[in-house]
């Protein structure tokens, strides 16, 4: 893989030039390869994973016509043959028997005859058509009703009209939600090949960052980035293995270590801080020596630096050249916009789903934004609706990418396109909601 972009030596034309995020998205899309193992898991464990393979229906679902309401089903034949003639006529029905769920009625049905039937119940041979229990008068053993109010084939329901045998019902990419989970079991399907699960390892870097637990020095910060990304990953619609390799220290010997033993064990590697052009960023000069990797300065906000490549130290059995990687930058917020902007959709592609992208809908900003064209800009948002049902949005008042307080107040990004300039209060602007992405 060529990445392009690549930093050597360039750093400074970089930085007049920063690379676009449409442009930084098409490149990390075309660097990703799905992982190709296939497991079979049982059914509830297929929750979240992605489909390895077409799921064709085995059988018809429904697997026989049956009665959509609780009433009597006849032969809907005999409606068109009443006629003009006695349509001012109740029709009436001889009652011959019942039918229930599980419990069909096993002999046909003539003509003039009906048969008591509740919903979910097989409909009996020779009817086609149920008459509501409410609109009909029961006189001892025959029922009478308007055949007008009743079209032929009415309130029945058809054999594979959910699902038809024979037919993909569910196809290969798809990410099993709930909906699906229960399809599957309307198949009967009990063991589901799904894809391997992405593996992603992930570190700190920063000798100022201190562990949950220990106590905290002077000058230095509690770690929280592994925390939002550890949540992040466990959050994704599509299940990914975790593994945490912790904070390592500002040293390229460390981080050397800590990148080989990381690409070994995981298909993608996730870093944070170190990606700047600070004296202590080794990261940045470290993967340049363990593989391809490009240092791009973003034209976004927050989020400026990314480094993104392949590392060259890859396991046995992991994705084929190596494993991806993502040096993200340090500051809180920005880790989180970098990780829902380039990660997560990257890591949904390399689980092999074929999933659309995070939902965005546009809302009225409830005040005026400043904004230089030329950069894509994610703001931390309030979105809500009023009481007319119109959503309007409104960013949280601090944005700078350090303060990780506003994030967890927002419920959604404002995403300010790359051209755009500055918003006026009451223009509609694109919002990404959190819900179901963080
Ligand atoms: P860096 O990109 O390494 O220069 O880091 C930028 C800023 O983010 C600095 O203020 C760091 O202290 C802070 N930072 C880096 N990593 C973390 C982390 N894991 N948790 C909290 N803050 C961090
Ligand atoms: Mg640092």
């Amino acid at each position: 893989m060529t990445i392009s972009n690549d930093t050597s030596g360039q750093a400074a034309s970089l930085a007049q030039n920063p690379l676009r995020v449409d442009a930084a998205r098409a490149i990390i899309r075309a660097a990703v390869r799905p992982v190709a193992a296939v497991e079979h898991v049982a059914l509830r464990s297929a929750l979240n994973r992605v489909l390895a393979v077409d799921i064709v229906s085995p059988i018809d679902v429904p697997a026989h016509d049956n009665a959509a309401m609780d009433g009597y089903a006849f032969a809907g034949a005999v409606l068109s043959n009443a006629g003009a003639a006695a349509a001012r006529a109740p029709l009436s029905l001889a009652v011959v028997g019942e039918a229930r769920a599980g419990h069909p009625f096993e002999r046909a049905c003539g003509p003039l005859e009906c048969v008591r039937i509740m919903t979910g119940a097989p409909m009996p041979a020779g009817c086609d058509t149920v008459v509501p229990q409410e609109l009909v008068t029961r006189k001892d053993s025959h029922v009478e009703f308007d055949a007008q109010n009743v079209a032929p084939g009415a309130n029945c329901r058809r054999a594979g009209e959910d699902l038809a045998r024979g037919r993909a019902a569910l196809d290969a990419g798809r990410i099993v939600r709930s909906a699906d989970l229960g399809l599957l079991a309307s198949l009967g399907v009990a063991e589901v090949p799904v894809r391997r699960r992405v593996r992603v390892a992930f570190f700190s870097t920063g000798d100022e960052l201190r562990s949950v637990g220990e106590p905290l020095d002077a000058g230095c910060v509690y770690d929280s980035n592994r925390y939002t990304l550890y949540a992040m990953l466990e959050r994704m619609n599509v299940d990914v293995d975790v593994l945490d390799l912790g904070v390592i220290r500002d040293e390229p010997s460390a981080i050397e270590a800590a990148l080989r033993s990381a690409a070994a064990s995981a298909d993608v590697v996730l870093t944070s801080g170190g990606v700047s052009v600070g004296d202590a960023d080794f990261t940045a000069r470290m993967t340049a020596t363990l593989g391809d990797v490009a240092f791009w300065q973003l034209a976004m906000r927050p989020g400026r630096p990314l480094a993104f490549g392949r590392l060259s130290a890859a396991a046995p059995g992991s994705s084929e050249g190596g494993a991806l990687f993502f040096g993200l930058p340090g500051n809180p917020v920005a880790v989180m916009v970098s990780f829902y902007q380039f990660v997560r959709d990257a890591l949904i592609a390399m689980s092999g789903a074929n999933a659309a992208g995070p939902l965005q809908f546009a809302a009225a900003s409830s005040t005026p934004i400043k904004k230089r064209p030329g950069r894509t800009e994610f703001l931390r948002a309030v979105a809500m609706r009023d009481a007319a049902g119109q959503w309007s949005v409104t960013p949280t008042p601090a944005q700078g990418s350090g303060v990780l307080s506003s994030m967890s107040r927002a419920n959604c990004f404002i995403v300010l396109a790359h051209e755009q300039g500055d918003v006026a209060a009451g223009t509609p602007v694109d919002i990404m909601p959190f819900e179901g992405l963080i």
